[in-house]
């Protein structure tokens, strides 16, 4: 497998649409590399320009070392599973599969073997002799990634391949990515706009908004640090919750202030908050839904009307407002709480994040 480099890639459109700004990332072996982001911020066409679809309008792609922004698609050795998996109707499953060794005239033997490997790694190893059309959605699916992995090529450019199925195959077939990339050691670059999707199967996730990287990190990283706003709030589900706030001393306390809240900072943040300037500023504040506790001291209460109380088994969601802001929390499913009532429920305040007003970067 292979590494690769983007170099202060950029793609614009003959429209003059921009869709890819300055974008510089290094992709080690064997890294599972997710790129991530709202509709339309440049992931598909990050891929492309990888793959070689896509002409790079400045900047450099290295593979192994090699400068790749001239070299044709089919030298570059890279495998694509698209969106919308392709099979050829009239063949078997087996022969499916096989396709792309057999145009490279591999021995058969070969081709047998890795085949099977393949098909046991999917689990459709009984569904060999069938054509596409005796085939579900999801099994589909797994032939086409099948046909894909027989080959070793440096490195495997997914783009939402399993946006077709369904939440229960998608899971599924999560699991099954993440163990195809453990045996095969190999180098995967994935695009998705399910963050699910992302925090779970990627070793490192690339957040893009716009065009351009917000943050490259591993997972945890992205969840419990993120660099600003937009990270914050895209990364989690449900998504983190944002209040404007007042940073205040009391008490020769620091705290944050907001409709009749006041929460004091743990010493770390205080400190933080004080050095970098920010006593009696504007900043917001970042919680997530899981931050919110049933208990905590009773001066740190936070109260929030239920509008609407989602039950979801191990967890309930509520959802109300705290001064006009859409707020929500997850709570355990015998906390005392109904839509149309009044709760107090405490923030985990080694948790919180804090956010400038102005240019939203994390300033904790
Ligand atoms: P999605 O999640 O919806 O697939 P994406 O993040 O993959 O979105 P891209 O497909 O990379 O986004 O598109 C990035 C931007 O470039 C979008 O604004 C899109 O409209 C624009 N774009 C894509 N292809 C072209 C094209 N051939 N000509 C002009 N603009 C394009």
């Amino acid at each position: 497998m292979a590494s690769l480099s983007l170099v202060n890639v950029c793609k614009t459109f003959k429209n003059g649409q921009i869709a890819v700004k300055d974008f510089n990332l290094d992709i080690k072996d064997e890294e599972f590399l997710i790129l991530v982001g709202p509709s339309g911020c440049g992931k598909s066409t990050t891929l492309r320009m990888i793959a070689g679809l896509e002409e790079i309008s400045s900047g450099e792609l290295w593979i192994d070392g090699a400068l790749m922004n001239l070299t044709v698609p089919q030298k570059r050795d890279l495998a694509m599973v698209f969106q919308s998996y392709a099979l050829y109707p009239h063949l078997t499953v087996y022969e499916n599969i096989a396709f792309s060794l057999r145009v490279r005239n591999i021995p058969q033997i070969e081709i047998e073997e890795r085949v099977k490997k393949a098909a046991d790694i999917l689990c459709i190893r009984h569904l060999l002799d069938r054509k596409p059309f005796a085939l579900s959605g999801g099994q589909k699916q797994r032939v086409a990634i099948g046909s894909v992995i027989v080959r070793k090529p440096k490195a495997y450019l997914m783009d939402e391949p399993l946006s077709n199925l369904d939440a229960k195959l998608r899971t599924q077939m999560r699991v099954e990515l993440s163990k195809i990339h453990k045996e095969l050691g190999a180098t995967i670059i994935y695009v998705t706009h399910d963050q699910v999707e992302a925090m779970t199967l990627g070793t490192k996730i690339v957040v893009m908004n716009a065009g351009v990287i917000q943050q490259a990190a591993p997972p945890e990283v992205l969840y419990n640090n993120p660099v600003n706003k937009f990270v914050a709030g895209f990364i989690g589900s449900p998504s983190m919750n944002f209040i404007p706030v007042w940073v205040e001393r009391r008490e020769e306390r620091i705290c944050i202030v907001f409709s009749n809240n006041r929460l004091f900072l743990n010493e770390d943040n205080a400190h933080c908050l004080i050095e970098s300037g920010y006593l009696g500023r504007r900043v917001y504040l970042g919680i997530r839904p899981e931050d919110f506790h049933e208990t905590g001291p009773k001066e740190q209460a936070i109260k929030l009307k239920v509008e609407i109380k989602e039950v979801l088994g191990s967890d309930i969601l509520l959802h109300g407002k705290i001064g006009g802001n859409p707020i929500c929390g997850r709570l355990k499913p015998d906390f005392p709480s109904e839509a149309g009532t009044e709760v107090s429920i405490f923030a985990d305040m080694n948790r919180i994040l804090l956010f400038d007003l102005d240019t939203e970067e994390n300033i904790l």
